[in-house]
């Protein structure tokens, strides 16, 4: 299910871009990716583009010390799952941020930069990135 929506994704540059997602004024859940029907609602749901702010805290995150030839310089970085404050999760990379200081609950803000796609390998680096929304100045300073 996760590379299927990476593959929506993938499709709808302009909507990642933004955030764009929506969210069902049935039963007031919101997606991103955009979903054409609302799972829990089906028929009855009613579905309305959204914007999401962008605002949310880690949810999960590994950090990613091997890489693919074309991410050598980056390691190590921070894959994440953000779950925004609409409370849907979606994956991203922490930017701006020692590796070692990120936290589980940690408060992020998105920033967005180009999209690039690297080599042949399916490597997806996405139209947002997440940085903290507080500095981060180490160990118990
Ligand atoms: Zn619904």
């Amino acid at each position: 299910m996760a590379e299927q929506g990476v593959a929506q994704v993938w499709r709808r540059i302009r909507t990642i871009y933004n955030i764009l997602g929506n969210r069902c004024t049935t039963c007031n859940t919101y997606y991103f990716p955009p979903r054409p029907v609302c799972p829990t609602c089906r028929r009855k749901g009613k579905l309305e583009d959204y914007q999401f702010k962008g605002l949310g805290k880690i949810y999960s995150y590994t950090i990613v010390r091997q890489a693919p030839e074309d991410f050598q310089k980056q390691i190590p970085y921070v894959i994440a799952q953000v779950e925004l404050d609409e409370g849907t999760r979606l994956t991203a990379q922490i930017v701006n941020v020692n590796p070692e200081d990120v936290e589980i609950g940690m408060r992020v803000r998105a920033c967005f930069r180009k999209i690039k796609a690297f080599g042949s390998g399916g490597v997806i680096v996405y139209g947002y990135k997440f940085e903290p929304t507080m500095h981060v100045t180490g160990h118990d300073e």
